[in-house]
């Protein structure tokens, strides 16, 4: 009999994942995309959100348009998975497979710090970067606190990368000079790729941002607005926006083969999750060490897809080498990028407008080079 590939989450790595499945396996193979929504998100672009520069709907498309046609799409939640009867549970369907791709990414947890949900803005969802819009629209004057609540989370720079827009954002707006702008990170500088630290540090002076560190935040009072960190030290502000700690999705969480976070142990190579043979993860999910980011789950999809055809048809697996590339803005209309793998640390290059657009661009061409998994 055929055999059968299930695909769980149609986020980047699930619909890179099903696409170059369906580009090289073997005809008589059959793939099914789950997702609990039916809708592919381009997450980054929620960056752009709280400014007003976009909206989410912008954001969004169906995923059956973004799939090859022998990708079946199934729009319901996958309830929970039976790994030693290959079997994927949705509300009232199971769908049996001989390989498996989970790729359910990961959520925002705001309840894990206590106060947190209550009192402090993100962009790390549509609905709280348009949360932080109406905030931002009715903010005059104060101190706003930028930072990281929790590890971890999706795209490492990105608080920097809000940081450095807000301040556009306030001069723009005509009140910079009646603001103080803070970033808080629990490391002990700006950033944990050091080749990057340069250039956010020269941002930060520039801008008149002052750092935190090691602010590891424990619990915030929503009703002072005020974060208190592990050591005592406190922030008092007029607004925070502090990403959350992120977890497993609670598919994966019940599985019980994630870690404590609900994370999936993943090798690191062959991306094939510890103890499955053909169960394989991609992005978010796992627990690798690489950023969560796109780009990531995009390479480690690829590379998932052509390990299944390897072993339907007999052949070698393919290692993922830990390669990721970021493209980060940092304020004045630049970027720069950090672009590496497990074994070499990035060269990020001075900070330049054509990065800048490279970076703005890919809102409206990553439907055309993502999503079709052409390599
Ligand atoms: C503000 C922000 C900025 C970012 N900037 C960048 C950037 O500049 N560069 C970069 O590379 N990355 C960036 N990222 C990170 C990037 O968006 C994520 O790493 C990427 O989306 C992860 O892809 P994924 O496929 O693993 O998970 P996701 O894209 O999150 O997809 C997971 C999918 O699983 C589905 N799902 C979940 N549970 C179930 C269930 N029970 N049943 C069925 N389906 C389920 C969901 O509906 C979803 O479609 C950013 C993220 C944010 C939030």
């Amino acid at each position: 009999m055929a055999a059968q590939i299930v695909v769980v989450g149609g986020g980047v790595g699930g619909v890179v994942a099903a696409n170059r499945l369906a580009l090289l396996a073997p005809d008589d193979v059959q793939i099914t995309l789950v997702d609990a929504t039916g809708i592919h998100t381009y997450q980054q672009g929620w960056l752009y959100v709280p400014f007003g520069e976009v909206q989410p709907k912008q954001l969004q498309k169906r995923l059956k348009s973004l799939v090859y046609d022998r990708v079946q799409v199934v729009t319901k939640p996958v309830t929970s998975i039976d790994l030693d009867n290959r079997t994927v549970h949705l509300n009232g369907e199971s769908l049996a497979y001989d390989f498996l791709v989970l790729a359910t990414g990961c959520e925002p947890n705001p309840t894990e710090i206590s106060g947190l949900a209550e009192g402090a803005h993100h962009f790390h969802t549509a609905d709280g970067a348009m949360k932080l819009r109406e905030a931002l629209a009715n903010f005059e004057s104060g101190t706003i606190v930028v930072g990281v609540g929790g590890l971890p989370y999706k795209c490492p720079p990105s608080p920097i990368e809000f940081v450095c827009l807000l301040h556009e954002h306030l001069a723009r707006k005509g009140i910079r000079n009646k603001v103080e702008l803070i970033y808080a990170t629990p490391l002990p500088r700006v950033f944990h790729i050091e080749p990057l630290v340069p250039i956010f540090e020269e941002r930060f002076e520039r801008f008149g941002i002052r750092l935190v560190p090691f602010f590891t935040l424990e619990t915030f009072d929503p009703a002072l607005q005020k974060a208190i960190s592990l050591d005592g030290t406190e922030l008092k502000a007029d607004l925070f926006v502090l990403v959350p700690p992120h977890c497993g999705v609670e598919c994966v969480r019940k599985l019980g083969i994630g870690d404590a976070k609900g994370f999936i142990p993943t090798d690191r190579h062959t991306l094939q999750v510890q103890g499955q043979e053909r169960v394989y993860a991609v992005g978010d999910c796992t627990n690798l060490t690489t950023p969560k980011a796109a780009t990531a789950a995009q390479r480690q999809a690829l590379i998932v897809a052509e390990n299944i055809v390897a072993q339907i048809t007999g052949k070698d697996l393919r290692r993922y080498n830990g390669q990721v590339g970021c493209v980060i803005e940092v304020g004045e209309g630049e970027a720069t990028v950090a672009s590496f793998d497990y074994d070499n640390p990035p060269h990020p290059p001075k900070p330049s407008k054509a990065l800048f657009r490279q970076k703005r661009g890919m809102l409206r061409l990553y439907w055309q080079i993502v999503p079709p998994a052409l390599g």
